[in-house]
């Protein structure tokens, strides 16, 4: 999942990315409102934390602006203590929620996580296909119950793969919703990580059918066939 933080104040933004990426997320952070905008227009993320006060153009602007221009990543909005008017303004601009400052990390984490649940995906920490369970919550991946351990970055391509199960994922969208903005990948490194996961949820489960499917020219599915 990624995600993009636009915040002027520098250390609260710092401060969400830093908790963010410890919960494997992928975070990019725009300190102005311009750049938040542009980066919300061009990149392609699963959600976004918009400050409401900014310099240049400010939170509710830039949700508007998104929103006229057809894009409906979600948004979570942030509105300093005691500006209720802000929180309506928000939400009519096309925010999907909102907290007030000062919040607790958890709860942050609790909202993201209810933000970028994608329709029809299960309501529950649990994602599974085919013998193979995810917990998103407890971070941890097992397949006919017996447990896989997996890198920070193996864990959140599977997530990507089975949130869209049944889904032809070009590499091109797993660089984009599983690194962030500063990393340099190239499609041969996911190729890598698809042969590491293979290695690790389908060669050692001989009697069962593999999980990851290669579409030729397209990408990669994650499918029980
Ligand atoms: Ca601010």
């Amino acid at each position: 999942m990624r995600i993009l933080v636009v915040e002027d104040e520098h250390r609260i933004a710092n401060a969400i990315k830093k908790g963010l990426e410890q919960e494997r997320y992928a975070v990019d952070v725009a300190y102005t409102g311009p750049d938040g905008f542009d980066l919300a227009s061009t990149e392609d993320y699963d959600g976004i934390i918009l400050d409401i006060m900014l310099p240049e153009m400010n939170g509710i602007e830039i949700c508007k602006n998104l929103r006229q221009n057809k894009i409906h990543t979600p948004i979570l909005m942030l509105t300093a203590k005691g500006q209720t008017e802000d929180k309506v303004k928000g939400l009519d601009a096309g925010a999907d929620d909102y907290m007030t400052k000062p919040f607790s990390f958890d709860e942050l984490l609790a909202r993201i996580r209810a933000l970028t649940r994608r329709k029809g995906v299960v309501l529950s920490a649990d994602l599974s296909v085919g013998g193979l369970i995810l917990n998103k919550k407890l971070y941890s991946v097992k397949r006919d119950n017996e447990e896989i351990k997996l890198s920070s970055k193996e864990f959140s391509l599977l997530e990507y793969l089975i949130t869209n199960k049944n889904t032809i994922i070009t590499k091109d969208q797993i660089i984009s919703h599983v690194w962030d903005y500063d990393a340099d990948i190239l499609p041969n490194t996911i190729e890598v990580y698809i042969k590491n996961l293979r290695n690790k949820i389908d060669k050692p489960f001989k009697n069962r059918k593999p999980l990851i499917h290669t579409v030729r020219g397209f990408g990669y599915k994650i499918e029980e066939k």
